[in-house]
């Protein structure tokens, strides 16, 4: 510890207006306690699985934080620690199988309090060229693994949401342009199956776009057939309508993937926008037993993947990726007074300005985390920590099929596995599923798949064990 450093009277708070900028003896501690927290936390293996609590628990436990005078650092610190941390549950426990979890590597997180302590403004090359070639680097690794060319690029914005609303703002630019006119008063049009994610949805209606569905087929997948039948229903009119196809390359109820190769020949054949979705699933470009499913997405003008998914990095992640960025560019760039000198700068090879890329401006460069665990480990890393959990899911699949009171619904194409209870009603699934939760034993809820109420588990964390996710099976005897 610096015994140098200036101290201010800690009592008679008023000082601290002025003294919270600086480095003291105080803020020494408090950055000792802090990072010594942070790390325990990175250590512990596992986390405890922690839970929910309600309000007024929380505000019984915890009162109010917020005061004229502060409660000081330390105080704030084990607030959080033994209380605020102890009512979120950790998505990095092996058995958090629920929604999709999250697994960072050691590294993504602690370069995330590297990228912290940098105040980094990643939205433009003039003020994070350094940053911004970094996560190009790492944008520039997704996109060769859908073999998009060299010329492509994007950025990272904070989610699957975000991405998806980015790249189809783009993709209406276009439709618009492709009108010389015609369709500026037209409502754009998308074409998205059943299975779709629910932010595509949300993304229409942000943008006033109708949206046809196309229906999921047993699988719970978009068919060529079905697409092509879809399209061929719409009238002349509507036809004209459609600003963008979008396929889901990984479905996040069921991990399964639509024809990525009809998607793309419509698209091609509307002369309209190709996007895909694989926010969950794309990450699995890079393991070599699955990557065959993916054909197609080559021909995607956009796609995205969430890192703080099944890639190992921290929230909030999304990388989005363009064919063609200059059209990003022209869709997305802000005009101000101020901005202009932006616009400016000799960008180099730099393709764009990250803030150009999608629908926000001020950005923390948060490709970095994801930049720097890529960098640590290698691709071949990725590879096998990729193969790990799929291999835990075939693992799992053929436990359930051997079990008298589990049944499969569907072979898993990716890392998510459906499967029913035989006998028990919606009741029972969330009975159990509290109790499993409330035991700290796993965190697993029940979904809806044709109505019916289901089992769902998601293996995105290579430190899940089949003894863990055994565990969890027999529990439902
Ligand atoms: C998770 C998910 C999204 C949304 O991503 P967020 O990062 O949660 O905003 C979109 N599409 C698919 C297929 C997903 O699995």
């Amino acid at each position: 510890m610096a015994t140098n450093l200036p101290s201010h009277p800690t009592s008679g708070n008023e000082s601290d207006g002025y003294w919270m900028h600086y480095h003291d003896q105080d803020s020494e501690k408090l950055a000792d306690a802090v990072i010594e927290y942070a790390l325990d936390r990175i250590r512990l293996d596992p986390p405890p699985l922690d839970g929910p609590k309600t309000l007024s628990q929380l505000q019984a436990l915890v009162g109010n934080t917020i005061t004229a005078e502060g409660l000081g650092g330390l105080r704030a610190l084990e607030i959080f620690t033994t209380q605020l941390s102890r009512a979120c549950i950790s998505v990095d426990h092996p058995s958090f199988l629920s929604f999709i979890p999250g697994a960072p590597t050691e590294s993504a997180v602690l370069f995330d309090l590297v990228l912290s302590a940098s105040n980094i403004y990643g939205g433009s090359w003039l003020e994070s060229s350094g940053a911004v070639y970094a996560e190009n680097q790492a944008l520039q690794w997704v996109a060769s693994l859908a073999n998009f060319p060299k010329t492509s690029s994007g950025v990272f914005v904070s989610g699957g949401t975000a991405g998806n609303l980015s790249a189809l703002i783009v993709a209406r630019w276009k439709w618009r342009q492709r009108g010389k006119g015609a369709y500026d008063r037209m409502r754009p049009l998308l074409v998205a199956s059943s299975g779709a994610h629910s932010s595509v949805a949300l993304a229409a209606n942000a943008m006033d776009a109708d949206i046809v569905r196309v229906t999921a087929d047993a699988q719970g997948r978009m068919s060529g057939a079905n697409l092509r039948q879809t399209i061929a229903n719409l009238d002349e009119q509507d036809r004209h309508r459609i600003c963008a196809i979008v396929a889901t390359s990984g479905t996040t109820n069921l991990g399964v993937i639509d024809d990525l190769v009809a998607a793309g020949e419509q698209a091609r054949v509307l002369s309209t926008w190709f996007h895909v979705d694989g926010a969950y699933g794309a990450a699995a470009l890079c393991a070599p037993s699955v990557r065959h499913l993916f054909i197609g997405i080559e021909r995607a003008d956009s796609f995205i993947v969430d890192p703080h998914k099944w890639l190992f990095g921290p929230f909030d992640c999304c990388a989005l990726i363009y064919r063609d960025p200059e059209t990003a560019r022209l869709a997305h760039t802000q005009r101000a007074e101020y901005l202009e000198v932006l616009q400016q700068h000799d960008l180099g090879d730099a393709l764009a300005n990250p803030s150009d890329m999608a629908h926000h401006l001020s950005r923390r460069a948060r490709g970095l985390p994801f930049w720097f665990s890529v960098a640590t480990h290698g691709t071949e890393a990725y590879e096998e920590a990729m193969e790990i959990t799929l291999q835990i899911t075939r693992e799992t699949a053929q436990l359930i099929k051997n079990s008298e009171y589990l049944e499969l619904l569907l072979e898993p194409e990716l890392s998510i596995v459906v499967f029913r209870r035989t006998g028990w009603s919606p009741d029972q699934y969330q009975q159990w599923s509290d109790k499993m939760l409330n035991e700290g034993r796993a965190f697993v809820v029940p979904t809806t798949w044709n109505g019916e109420t289901l089992l769902r588990l998601c293996f995105i964390n290579p430190r899940t064990t089949i003894e863990e996710v055994s565990d969890i099976l027999n529990s439902l005897n």
